[in-house]
């Protein structure tokens, strides 16, 4: 087998992408002293782990996810400790402007409160107070301080740092091109630079892990939906925490700028996978609408023509497109800081310094696919995050790094099985 170069013949595991998932895996394992190759198509975060909000939050995730927010939010202090991720714990409040809405607020406190989550409802004094420079009254709000913010592409390449630091081998601008099984119960990494050997692989592909692992006959089921963000300047007088208007998202970011975005600017493109996945997501597209709103177009066109299946001598599509970088919808992130600027006048001069897209990857339900591939012994995924995946990024490494090496993690991973599908 030709070997990488600089890379040895053999790794305990090997990492598919490097995003936050891989690179915070290949940090728990190296600090474990188990040998990890991370293998990464262009550059470390250059999909979702540098184009996200940059959210650190427990508010209103899914009960599996919330053992996961709480031990990430203890990590990120430790990595903030190590290197400058751009953590603090800014808080973060939820807006309501009707009862429903606070409601909906009440009944998730509920049920995440026994699980340890330290956040309260606010009434619209306490709104008020940490909000003084709102121009809106709001009913109420749900507030939880301990929750807070990092900078997604310092945070990802830093956590990276840190695992080369503990030995992992993190190569960029090495497309895996697939895997096969060798004698002995190791498998073989093919890369577009040859081959490695490995006990264990973890696919970490983020938006492309279903075209990794359907090559591998492993039908894992996922789209991409498509959100628009943008930053802005320092203004005055500032907002010191992060805010979800529920029509804008609004965080503060180390430069002392701004991360402005909506839950509703999001598409989803409509592609050959989502007919073939159609009866998984029908459910998820009915209770969604309004938030997710489908759109054909390009797209259709141009992953019709995507190659389902290759081998490991030739180019694949993770070579042939090595970046999704969709372009954002300008109108979707222009009208995010218009209805921020209608609450908060400080936004109203304030101009755009940049926009972007990004592909979010996502599952019927909504929760992340964390688990061992049945069928294929020492292959597992990591993916899936559908959105949410950048706070508890330093968590996943940690129990992803567990799962490989076939110990117990101290949070249990059943509600993220592939077989749930
Ligand atoms: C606009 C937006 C806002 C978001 N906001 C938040 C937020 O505020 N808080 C939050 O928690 N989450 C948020 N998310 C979600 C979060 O960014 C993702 O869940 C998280 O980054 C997923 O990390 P990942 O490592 O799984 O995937 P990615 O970051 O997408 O990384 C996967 C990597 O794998 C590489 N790769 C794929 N296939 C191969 C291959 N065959 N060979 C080599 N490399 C390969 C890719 O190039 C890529 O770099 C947001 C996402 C977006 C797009």
């Amino acid at each position: 087998m030709k070997s990488i170069q600089s890379l040895p013949e053999r790794v305990d595991v090997a990492i598919v992408g490097g995003g936050i998932i891989g690179v915070s895996t290949a940090y728990a394992l190296s600090r474990a002293g188990v040998s990890v190759a991370v293998f990464e198509k262009s550059t470390i975060a250059c999909e979702q782990s540098s184009r996200n909000w940059g959210w650190v939050r427990s508010l209103m995730r899914d009960l599996p996810e919330i053992p996961l927010a709480l031990l990430a939010n203890r990590l990120w202090d430790e990595i903030q400790g190590q290197t400058d991720v751009g953590f603090r714990h800014s808080g973060i409040l939820y807006l309501a402007r009707t009862p429903a809405e606070l409601d909906d607020y009440r009944r998730w406190l509920d049920t995440a409160r026994p699980l340890g989550v330290d956040a309260v409802m606010l009434d619209r004094t306490q709104v008020s107070e940490h909000l003084p420079n709102a121009r809106e009254s709001w009913i109420g709000g749900l507030y939880s301080r301990s929750d807070g913010v990092a900078e997604p592409a310092l945070a990802t390449q830093g956590i990276a740092g840190l695992a080369r630091r503990h030995g992992a081998h993190v190569r960029e601008h090495c497309a895996a091109r697939g895997l096969s099984m060798r004698g002995g119960g190791a498998w073989a990494v093919h890369t577009e630079h040859g081959s490695i050997q490995a006990d264990a692989v973890l696919v970490a592909g983020g938006a492309w892990s279903r075209l990794f692992c359907g090559n591998l006959g492993v039908s894992l089921p996922q789209l991409k939906v498509r959100a628009s963000v943008l930053s802005t300047p320092p203004v005055n007088p500032p907002l010191d925490i992060a805010v979800n208007g529920r029509d804008f998202t609004c965080r503060p970011r180390a430069d002392g700028g701004y991360t402005v975005s909506q839950f509703n600017a999001s598409y989803t493109d409509i592609v050959p996978d989502s007919f073939r996945l159609f009866r998984h997501f029908l459910p998820a597209w009915v209770k969604s609408s309004g938030l997710v709103k489908l759109r054909f177009g390009r797209a259709f066109f141009r992953e019709l023509r995507v190659k389902r299946r290759f081998g490991p001598d030739g180019v694949t599509p993770f070579e042939q497109r090595r970046v999704l970088d969709p372009g954002p919808s300008r109108a979707a992130a222009r009208s995010s800081l218009k209805k921020l600027a209608q609450v908060f006048p400080a936004f109203e001069t304030a101009p755009v310094r940049e926009m972007w897209g990004g592909y979010i990857d996502v599952t019927p339900d909504a929760l992340p696919i964390i688990s061992p591939v049945a069928g294929h012994v020492g292959l597992y995924v990591a993916t899936g995050f559908s959105g949410h995946g950048f706070g508890i990024g330093p968590a996943v490494g940690e129990v992803a790094a567990k799962m490989v090496l076939n110990q117990e993690p101290e949070i249990d991973l059943a509600p993220f099985r592939l077989s749930r599908f």
